[in-house]
């Protein structure tokens, strides 16, 4: 792509030097190392909102959180809310596939609220205690489980909202 190596190192600079707006946020470019060991690596949050937030509300909350916070942070994601003895929590669990944003905030805007998120162990299972797996392939039988309806999304600066789809 670039003649010689001179003029490579030029372009990185030029592009080093750049930032561009986010709503109204101005957020310098930083080069992101793909062989990241993160990458790839499952994270599990945490969330707790009203009882009346939807799996949408909590999608549409991450995307711009981490568009906030990491606006080149690009993962595919999912929400499963969180059921306590057959009864809706209002927690929700958040699956990101690509690793988390490396600049994890715990404080999220839901509107006028602001959540809290706590980045869950996926050593140990918080459901049934259990290592080897976590709470969304979980199949010991507790008190805690997901619900059925799965929520899915993109963070990132290109974004894309998923229907939704409904398991078991
Ligand atoms: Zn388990």
């Amino acid at each position: 792509m670039f003649d010689t190596e001179d003029r490579r190192d030029r372009a990185v600079t030029k592009i080093l030097k750049a930032s561009f707006r986010w709503e109204g946020v101005v957020y310098k470019l930083t080069v992101h190392n793909f062989g990241d060991s993160e990458k790839g690596k499952l994270v599990i949050w945490q969330t707790s909102a009203n009882l009346l937030a939807t799996g949408e509300d909590i999608r549409d909350a991450i995307i711009e959180h981490v568009l906030q916070i990491e606006p080149l942070f690009s993962s595919p994601f999912e929400v499963r809310q969180i059921i306590d003895n057959d009864m809706p929590t209002g927690k929700w669990a958040i699956k990101f596939d690509n690793g988390g944003p490396t600049n994890f905030q715990k404080q999220m805007k839901m509107g006028r609220m602001t959540v809290l998120i706590t980045q869950e162990p996926t050593g140990t299972c918080r459901f049934c205690g259990n290592s080897g797996h976590t709470i969304f392939t979980c199949t010991t039988k507790s008190d805690k489980e997901l619900g059925a309806e799965v929520v899915r999304g993109t963070t990132g600066i290109t974004s894309a909202v998923n229907p939704v789809i409904m398991e078991e």
